[in-house]
């Protein structure tokens, strides 16, 4: 059989030929505007052209700074298309983290948001290789910046040439893609994806047990395009000529619940934060969500409360998936096999609010501290490797690599068990772990438990030292609003007798505003560890 290559090329193609009046609609600064694929294939190609005339060359790479917006799409396809790499940049991480990643990327040209462009602005004297800015913005006005060349996206789009075409001799091994890790210790490490790995991860975004990506869609992808491209949404979409609802800057539950509600979604994508913050706006206010079919849930555990009250009160599906930037990131969904759609509800939701099944096409093993294989019972322990032709096999130019890949397996840092069904459970990430007289307890098991309590809205459990037990479990809550100041600690704790060991109990709870969060909306522990640190000391 001829060899055809795995190329983007042939996805944004697909799009223009068939889907030539399918649309995307897209939120920026200055509203809704709608796009065909036709049009939006025609501004891909300009764009490609202007950044061939600016002097892009093959591999080098061109960074993103946006929202998920229509400019942040074609720049998806016409950067990777004409053979450089899109480099898509984390707008909230620190300055010092902004500037090493463009600096550690090499990043010759950026694409910037207009109303991101003083974030770039303060870090410009530490940019070495960047030969100039693009800055996207609704108007055709030069843009107002110290940055400098700066040109102005929309004034670029309309001088390039409609006609543009894209290199025929691109490989599939070939670099397309690139992101950085969020980094929650060091700097953040670069993987680099290529266009045989986005095409392929398309490919099973698209399967009937995966999350099932079709041209019936209509989605909304919350999940930000700066972080592993929106769980690959955005290229699958276009691909598949999905109608794309982009949800643009700073947006809130409110305006979620809105857009689900006008442009009838059927599949949306975020991490369980952003689906608790859209119950608390259902609980406020009425929504016609109805067209929804799944929301794809990722990026940490989705607790299974959370599954329930949108399940059984609002009836919207859940779809929890695992992955990670290194993973492209799809590698597990949670998904009922057949035979297990008659069980009872409650060990329905049980399983599904596992982290699920492994893709087809990747391969996994469980191992324990010495290396050897667990057995599938559900019950032992181990890391998770995985390998596949999305997984990355090294970090970029960094010498962490070693320890994270070996033998050919990414080792993921992720403590799981895999039941005799194989679906997957991640009991926590390697160093949230807490180690209590030498046993091991899952902080993800407990905040689950936690947050099913109806006063409770978010709850993050880290271990402490603790001179007899090495270790012990801390629990920190933040209650609902009309719950404040009327809950005590023991009344927290209680419910968790009925579901775990003594042990397992966390020690004392802490009343909190607020769970602090990574850039891209998860529980970050190290700061809560730091909080308890310093609270000790005063
Ligand atoms: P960062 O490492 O900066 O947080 P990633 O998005 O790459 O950025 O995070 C991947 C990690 O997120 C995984 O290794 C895992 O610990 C966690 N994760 C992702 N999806 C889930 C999930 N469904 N349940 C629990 N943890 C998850």
């Amino acid at each position: 059989m001829k060899h055809s290559s795995l190329t983007m090329g042939q996805m944004i193609k697909r799009a223009e030929t068939f889907f030539a009046k399918k649309e995307i609609i897209s939120r920026t600064a200055g509203g809704m505007q709608t796009f065909t694929y036709k049009e939006m294939a025609e501004r891909t190609r300009r764009l490609a052209s202007s950044l061939q005339r600016l002097g892009i060359k093959r591999g080098e790479k061109v960074g993103t700074f946006a929202w998920n917006h229509h400019r942040h799409l074609e720049a998806y396809f016409a950067i990777p298309c004409s053979g450089a790499v899109l480099h898509t940049i984390n707008i909230r991480l620190s300055s010092q983290h902004i500037s090493y990643i463009i600096n550690h990327a090499e990043d010759k040209i950026l694409l910037i948001d207009e109303e991101l462009v003083p974030l770039i602005e303060q870090c410009r004297d530490e940019l070495s290789n960047v030969k100039a800015f693009i800055i996207m913005s609704d108007h055709k006005e030069p843009p107002t910046t110290t940055l400098s060349p700066a040109y102005n996206y929309e004034r670029l789009l309309e001088e390039a040439d409609p006609n543009y075409q894209y290199p025929d001799d691109l490989d599939e091994n070939d670099p397309a893609g690139m992101c950085y890790t969020s980094a929650t210790t060091g700097n953040p490490k670069g993987v680099i994806y290529s266009h045989r790995a986005i095409v392929l991860h398309s490919l099973a975004l698209g399967l009937a047990d995966s999350v099932g990506v079709s041209e019936k869609d209509i989605a909304l992808p919350i999940v930000p395009m700066f972080h592993v491209n929106a769980w690959g949404l955005p290229f699958a979409g276009v691909w598949f000529g999905t109608k794309l609802i982009m949800p643009g800057p700073a947006f809130t539950p409110k305006l979620i619940a809105e857009l689900i509600e006008e442009y009838k979604i059927t599949i949306t994508a975020g991490v369980p934060t952003i689906w608790l913050g859209l119950l608390k706006e259902l609980q406020a206010k009425k929504y016609d969500l109805s067209s929804l079919r799944s929301i794809l849930c990722g990026g940490s555990a989705a607790p299974k409360a959370m599954i329930r009250v949108f399940e059984e009160q609002y009836k919207i599906p859940f779809l929890h998936a695992y992955g990670m930037t290194e993973t492209s990131p799809l590698a597990t969904v949670s998904n009922l096999k057949s035979y297990q759609e008659n069980i009872d509800l409650e060990k329905k939701l049980e399983l599904r609010s596992k982290q699920g099944l492994l893709v087809p096409g990747l391969e996994m093993k469980v191992v324990n501290e010495k290396g050897v294989e667990v057995e599938w019972d559900g019950k032992q322990m181990g890391e998770l490797c995985l390998r596949g032709p999305w997984i990355v096999t090294e970090y970029y130019n960094d010498e962490r690599t070693a320890s994270s890949f070996k033998d050919g397996w990414l080792h993921t840092g992720d403590v799981v068990t895999i039941d005799e069904e194989g679906l997957l459970k991640i009991v926590d990430r390697t160093k949230d772990l807490i180690k209590s007289g030498g046993e091991w307890i899952s902080s993800v098991d407990i905040e689950n438990a936690l947050m099913a309590n109806e006063a409770i809205f978010e709850a993050a459990v880290i271990g402490i030292p603790s001179e007899k037990w090495q270790e012990r479990p801390l629990a920190y809550v933040v209650l609902h609003e009309q719950y404040k100041g009327k809950v005590t600690v023991e009344e927290v704790l209680q419910p968790l007798s009925a579901q775990f060991a003594k042990w397992w109990i966390p020690d004392d709870v802490i009343f909190i505003n607020e769970i602090p969060k990574t850039s891209v909306g998860k529980f970050l522990k190290r700061d809560l560890r730091e909080k308890y640190q310093m609270d000790k000391i005063n």
